[in-house]
């Protein structure tokens, strides 16, 4: 099905599970803001807390986070007044759309979900109901807009596609052309942004090591340290692209430098190949702190005034019901739910 039939409308989101991480800011909140402002789609931008509860959360923690958050997606230039910014349990009909998806999922999809293996660990019995369910609820945070482009890092990619799954099968099973099939947006140099300890893991704010990332909020020096400390190996940068194969610490640094200058990782390198990681990571750290700084001096300042930023999302969410409601209900009727 073609998705000429739907209005252009973005929707993502990203979990209060967390301080925000440079991966957030270059794979999520840089281009949502860049989606806004280039006026070819609505957007819509969410706080997912129930997905945040999937794995336990301190609750006064949580509160904070999600408020911090959308002092995030603010500083970071979302804004409320051209997107539609809110937290996902002020609209019920992100779970109630959910929980009918939950029936349309297969278990056999769900067990292939890398994201859940990777956070379930070894112990795969203790983990919650609403960790191996979560991709449901993804779905239906977005089909809920009937959104037809989401915008994600790569490790989002193969929930984007059971998304896709379960529009057809809806579609297919109702003899109905209801749900969009969404395209996934992973575009830019910094679409899977790594750990700073681990160049093969990827750089997460639920990660037990702080080192491991950069926070949005961490100071120059902070941001400095951490790079510096940055796992690396001992040969000078190459001066193309093709020199970082088998080098995954060296292209990660690269690409959080290209995505930051808005250049790609071949012209970053032509300019900085030859140079030796003690040379390299002062000005990635001057660079990101250019552009860090004034988005957490913002987010601090957004901070001081929670009752502020508790109205944005409330009207957010009014905003954002008005979208749901109807295809709530609709989806109610075609599964013959009597109203
Ligand atoms: P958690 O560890 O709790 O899962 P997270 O850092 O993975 O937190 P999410 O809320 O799961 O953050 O994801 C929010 C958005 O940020 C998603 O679009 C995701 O693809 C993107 N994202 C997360 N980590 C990275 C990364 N390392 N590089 C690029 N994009 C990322
Ligand atoms: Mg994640």
């Amino acid at each position: 099905m073609a998705n000429t039939a739907f209005q252009p409308r973005v929707f993502s989101g990203i979990q209060p599970s967390g301080g925000l991480t440079l991966g957030n800011y270059l794979g999520a909140l840089k281009r949502f803001a860049d989606m806004q402002n280039e006026g070819n789609f609505e957007t819509i931008y969410c706080m997912v807390d129930l997905h945040a509860i999937t794995v336990w959360q301190d609750p006064e923690t949580l509160k904070r986070n999600t408020r911090e958050l959308c002092a995030g997606f603010i500083a970071s230039g979302v804004d409320p007044e051209k997107s539609i910014l809110f937290n996902q349990s002020q609209v019920p009909e992100h779970a109630q759309l959910a929980w009918v998806f939950n029936t349309v999922a297969r278990m056999g999809w769900l067990n292939r979900m890398t994201q859940f293996k990777d956070k379930a660990g070894k112990n795969r019995e203790n983990a919650s109901v609403g960790l191996f369910a979560y991709p449901s609820l993804m779905a239906a945070d977005i089909l809920i807009y009937h959104a037809t482009h989401v915008p994600v890092g790569d490790d989002q990619k193969q929930h984007l596609e059971l998304t896709r799954d379960i529009a057809a099968k809806f579609n297919h099973d109702y003899g109905v052309d209801f749900f969009p099939i969404t395209e996934p947006v992973i575009e830019g140099a910094a679409t899977r942004v790594m750990s700073l300890r681990d160049g093969s893991k990827k750089m997460s704010k639920s990660d037990p090591s702080d080192m491991s990332r950069i926070n949005m909020t961490d100071d120059a020096d902070t941001i400095a340290t951490k790079l510096r400390k940055a796992r690396t190996d001992p040969d000078a940068l190459p001066s193309e692209v093709k020199g970082l194969e088998d080098r995954p610490e060296a292209r990660n640094l690269i690409n959080i430098y290209a995505a930051f200058a808005d250049m790609t990782p071949e012209q970053v390198l032509a300019e900085v190949g030859g140079k030796q990681f003690s040379e390299f990571k002062p000005m990635l750290a001057e660079l990101a702190v250019s552009k860090l700084s004034p988005i957490s001096s913002e987010m601090s300042r957004l901070m001081q005034d929670q009752d502020e930023i508790d109205k944005i999302l409330r009207r957010g969410a009014e905003r954002a019901r008005e979208i749901t409601e109807p295809i709530l209900a609709k989806t109610y009727d075609i599964v013959g739910m009597v109203r």
